[in-house]
């Protein structure tokens, strides 16, 4: 295993907020970190030693980018399959391209689980009107229509409820191909995130209930209110989608748990995961310096949990009559804020997150939402 020490430098491609947090964590074990992406000033810029703003398809930048560093991985999985091919042709690429062309589409990455006996929904592949007619015929109403790629945050989405929403929703793809499933009347939502390294070794976070609010997550907890055969499946299912992807990094694989107890799939994110940030505060290892352990081939760290914890979004909305009263929320002390340094509160734009810590989960919920309501 090649280890990658302190004083190098990580490449990160990708801006956004899960690099700021991952950069954080870079630079407090004295590493350098590197971020390329199309914009500017931007989260993880702010933080990272360098910030190269290039187009991901400009790929002598890439190239450059990559002779740069010590080791290249991505907060952000969208970024294009050459992309990364250029850039592991210079320098190792955690996880690998071929994890990243998987989980970048939800056709290939479905087929993949349901290829390797994993639980996903059942589900078809669209690609023309008549596909649609038949697989909603076949798996029934409602069911969900996806596009295969750059999905996310119930973006290109939409609910067939009667076979008279079939024709609309097709439009909705504009010619992108697309998946359909049927829809989960699931009792809650619920992701392991966890993380594995060149060794093989496997590291889990346990299992962190999830709550959305119009198809973006809202609030996080930790410990999930599950029993416990349902908590050793899901971090079955974790481990066991880790190893056949012969993954290195942190993963989060968000799951349905279903009214009879089953665990589905929904989908695998291939980086830290929003729903992994209350790790930062409330685990002696965050899911950020799993990622940097993993990519840099050193041993994981403890995921032991302080105490339970609970974490609320902040999205653009919250910007609606001026800054956010930040003192009021900060008058909890087992509270904690993270803004990730956005210019521009757009509507649904995640801004930042609270994280409260408290001695059960429940009461941690209750009051991170105090103190967002305080804002
Ligand atoms: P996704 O972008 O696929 O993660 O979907 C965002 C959210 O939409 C999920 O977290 C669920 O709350 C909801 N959702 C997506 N697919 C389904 C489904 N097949 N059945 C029920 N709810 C779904």
């Amino acid at each position: 295993m090649k280890t990658i020490c302190p004083n190098s430098t990580i490449g990160v491609f990708g801006s956004g907020q899960l690099g700021r947090m991952f950069a954080i964590e870079a630079r407090k074990m004295g590493y350098r970190v590197h971020t390329f992406s199309p914009d500017s000033d931007t989260p993880t810029g702010q933080v990272a030693d360098i910030e190269t703003q290039g187009a991901y398809d400009d790929l002598d930048a890439v190239r450059r980018f990559a002779k740069s560093v010590n080791v290249v991985t991505f907060e952000f999985e969208n970024v294009p399959s050459a992309t990364v091919e250029a850039a592991a042709e210079i320098v190792d690429v955690h996880p690998n391209g071929e994890i990243l062309h998987i989980t970048q589409n939800r056709l290939r990455e479905k087929t993949f689980l349901a290829a390797n006996g994993f639980p996903v929904t059942p589900f078809r592949h669209i690609n023309t009107m008549d596909d649609l007619r038949i697989a909603v015929t076949e798996l029934g109403v409602p069911c969900v229509l996806k596009t295969a790629g750059f999905g996310y945050d119930g973006k290109g989405q939409s609910k067939i409820t009667t076979h008279h929403d079939i024709e609309a929703a097709f439009q909705t793809l504009d010619g992108h191909e697309a998946v359909i499933e049927a829809f989960v009347d699931f009792e809650k939502e619920v992701s392991v995130v966890c993380a594995r390294n060149q060794n093989g070794n496997f590291a889990h976070f346990g299992v962190i209930e999830n709550e959305h609010a119009h198809h973006i997550l809202d609030i996080s907890f930790a410990p999930a209110f599950i029993a416990e055969s349902v908590f050793h499946e899901a971090i079955e299912i974790a481990r066991s989608v880790t190893e056949t992807l012969n993954y290195v990094g942190t993963l989060c694989v968000e799951l349905f748990l279903t009214r009879n107890e089953k665990l589905l799939i929904n989908e695998l994110a291939p980086r830290p995961h929003n729903s992994g940030h209350l790790t930062f505060d409330a685990c002696v290892t965050s899911q950020f310096e799993q990622q940097l352990r993993a990519v840099c081939g050193l041993p994981l760290g403890s995921t032991e949990f302080y105490r339970p914890a609970a974490m609320a979004n902040l999205l653009g909305n919250i910007w609606e009559n001026g800054e956010p009263d930040w003192a009021d929320a900060l008058k909890l002390p087992d509270v904690k804020l993270h803004l990730y340094g956005k210019i521009e509160p757009r509507k649904g734009r995640k801004m930042g997150h609270l994280t409260a810590i408290a001695n059960s989960a429940e009461a941690a919920v209750e009051l991170v939402r105090r103190a967002r309501s305080e804002l």
